[in-house]
């Protein structure tokens, strides 16, 4: 099998080798930009398998980047940020960026967030929609042709709405998804942008699936940004 490619643009050095030397001892092969023209050019001449995106770089902004590559690629993109910077977050990952990581991570956090974006993006092509194997974690198990959630065997009730921000997080586990993203999935395109119907339904879901529903285990906050299914773990 040929190995995954990633491409790194990143101006910051010893960002760019740290995370160069993880992806190679992990056997991806790995290409470097230090400018958002040259990752232009790497992405179209290259097409590497995924994009580990600097939002900051010297002649461009990442937005645009990611604006640009979105109009002919579905490469998975995920964005290397600042810790403060939740807003920012939110555009990046409303553009179309997959995913993103806040400076500073660690090797298993980065290797994470790759998996489960080219876990997605092969999904997205081999995977039919009539067929999704059911999700797993832990003591949960989601069967989505019964539309039955399990926690350690125990049947969990859900509402409709419940069950939907359940599926569509599970469907991407791993991955963030930002609450206008799963607020236009579950309620339609007409939803209001108000998050408060979400954070009612997210606090019920987590009082029937969580053991303590200050500390889940399943679903995770992203504070400002949305939310964050566990790694399905069939994989
Ligand atoms: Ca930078």
């Amino acid at each position: 099998m040929p190995k995954c490619s990633v491409l790194i643009i990143e101006d910051e050095k010893n960002i760019q080798t740290f995370m160069g030397k993880v992806l190679k001892r992990h056997d991806y092969r790995v290409l470097y930009a230090d400018t958002g023209t040259l990752g232009l050019e790497l992405i179209r001449s290259q097409c590497p398998d995924i994009i580990l995106l600097d939002l900051g770089l010297p002649d461009m902004n990442g937005d645009d980047l990611i604006r640009e590559v979105r109009t002919w690629s579905s490469t998975p993109i995920i964005v290397i940020s600042a810790r403060t910077a939740e807003r920012e977050k939110v555009i990046a990952l409303d553009l179309g960026a997959d995913d993103y990581i806040t400076k500073p991570f660690g090797t298993s956090e980065l290797l994470a967030r790759i998996r489960a974006s080219l876990r997605h993006s092969n999904r997205l092509h081999t995977d039919s929609s009539l067929y999704i194997r059911p999700y797993k974690h832990g003591g949960m198990t989601l069967d989505f042709s019964k539309r039955l959630l399990r926690i350690n065997n125990d049947e969990v009730h859900l509402t409709p709405v419940e069950y939907k921000i359940v599926a569509y997080l599970a469907q991407n586990s791993g991955k963030v998804i930002t609450y206008s993203t799963l607020l236009s999935n579950v309620w339609g395109p007409y939803a209001d942008g108000d998050n408060k119907i979400l954070r009612v339904n997210m606090a019920n879901i987590r009082r029937k699936i969580e053991d303590d529903p200050a500390q889940p285990k399943y679903i995770f906050t992203e504070v400002g940004v949305g939310y964050r299914m566990a790694e399905d773990e069939d994989e």
